[in-house]
């Protein structure tokens, strides 16, 4: 069963491995089968779902929302997030301004079938719209109980800290940045992560198996497996393309020997690897079948030794983004 973390400095907790549902729901998988991966998740103990209104244009958070319908809404912690358009691309249907963030809770609630969301995430900075705008309209909707925590996506660490100073004169806190992090992609480590550290935010971490491309399925020469992010002609060929050069393959390969040593898949390695990093509060792991959520848990609780750690630095070298 898979591990509980605190998320920054709140007496929030969470699964440390989070179903995503980015690509999947309302796109890729059908709906049964996303509710048979929404059910392996809960039957393996996460309790942390995470999705977007902009994820299928809305389909997501109706997809999950419909798939969670039943389940006890104190024992699950719902996120979502805001900024991009879901459809009509009005005048104001995108970013942070008070108008738009005030108008698409109300929607992303409807669709996930719930009075309120566990966490509210601004899934971009808004370079246009003033911050103090956006923080007040956040700690509006804290105050009127449609989200109990406010987070950021994708934010700078320049950009967290003026958010999380004006957070703290309303009278809330922002708790946790989502950033991509993998073993493919540190480019979290030397400001995110340090700025985050000491102003009270975790990370909640996106693509930890670089969309799949970790798991070591997608081997050099060989033909895609059928069915893969990779084959996904809806969107997640596009998504997945920059890892998928011969060059970084190659060198993911070289990770096997890594996992054996420690008796995981090279899926469970990757999720079990952005684990390691104390400020991270939860892998966001996303999954096209049940299988694959069944396996993924199971990286919950493991400890990689430091030498194994230095090994894969030295296997992957410069491929990293950092
Ligand atoms: P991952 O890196 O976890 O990739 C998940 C994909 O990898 C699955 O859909 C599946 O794709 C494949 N996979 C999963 N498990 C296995 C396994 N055991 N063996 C082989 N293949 C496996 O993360 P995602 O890229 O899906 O992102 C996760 C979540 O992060 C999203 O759902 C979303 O919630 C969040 N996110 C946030 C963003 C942001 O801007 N804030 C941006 C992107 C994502 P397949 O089987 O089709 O190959």
């Amino acid at each position: 069963m898979v591990n509980y973390r605190y998320l920054g400095n709140s007496g929030l907790k969470i699964s440390e491995i989070t179903y995503g549902n980015w690509l999947t729901h309302g796109s890729q998988v059908e709906n049964d089968v996303a509710a048979q991966c929404v059910r392996a998740a809960l039957d393996a103990g996460i309790t942390t779902f995470d999705t977007a209104d902009v994820y299928a244009n809305t389909a997501a958070e109706q997809v999950l929302g419909d798939a969670l319908k039943g389940q006890r809404r104190e024992s699950l912690e719902i996120f979502t997030k805001v900024y991009w358009p879901t459809g009509p691309k009005g005048p104001n249907d995108t970013g942070l301004s008070r108008k738009h963030v005030m108008e698409s809770i109300n929607g992303s609630l409807q669709r996930l079938g719930t009075d309120y969301v566990d966490l509210y995430q601004a899934h971009r900075y808004d370079v246009e719209t003033p911050l103090e705008e956006t923080m007040q309209a956040f700690a509006d909707i804290v105050r009127q109980g449609k989200a109990l925590y406010i987070g950021v996506s994708e934010w700078t660490a320049d950009q967290i800290r003026a958010g999380a100073e004006l957070a703290k004169d309303l009278g809330f806190q922002l708790i946790s940045s989502q950033p991509q992090y993998s073993m493919l992609w540190r480019v979290i480590e030397d400001e995110v992560v340090p700025t985050s550290r000491e102003l009270g935010l975790s990370q909640i971490v996106w693509s930890p198996m670089a969309q799949g491309v970790l798991s070591g399925k997608y081997v050099p020469g060989k033909e895609l497996p059928a069915g893969s992010r990779a084959t996904d002609a809806k969107g997640g060929a596009q998504m997945i393309e920059r890892f998928m050069r011969d060059e970084v393959l190659e060198r993911v390969q070289r990770l096997k020997p890594v996992a054996d040593e420690l008796d995981l898949s090279m899926a469970q390695l990757a999720v079990a690897w952005v684990l390691q990093n104390d400020n991270v509060a939860a892998a966001l792991v996303g999954a096209s079948r049940p299988e694959q959520v069944a396996e993924n848990v199971k990286a919950s609780g493991v400890t990689i030794p430091a030498e194994l750690l230095a090994t894969i630095d030295d296997v992957l070298g410069d491929v990293v983004e950092r």
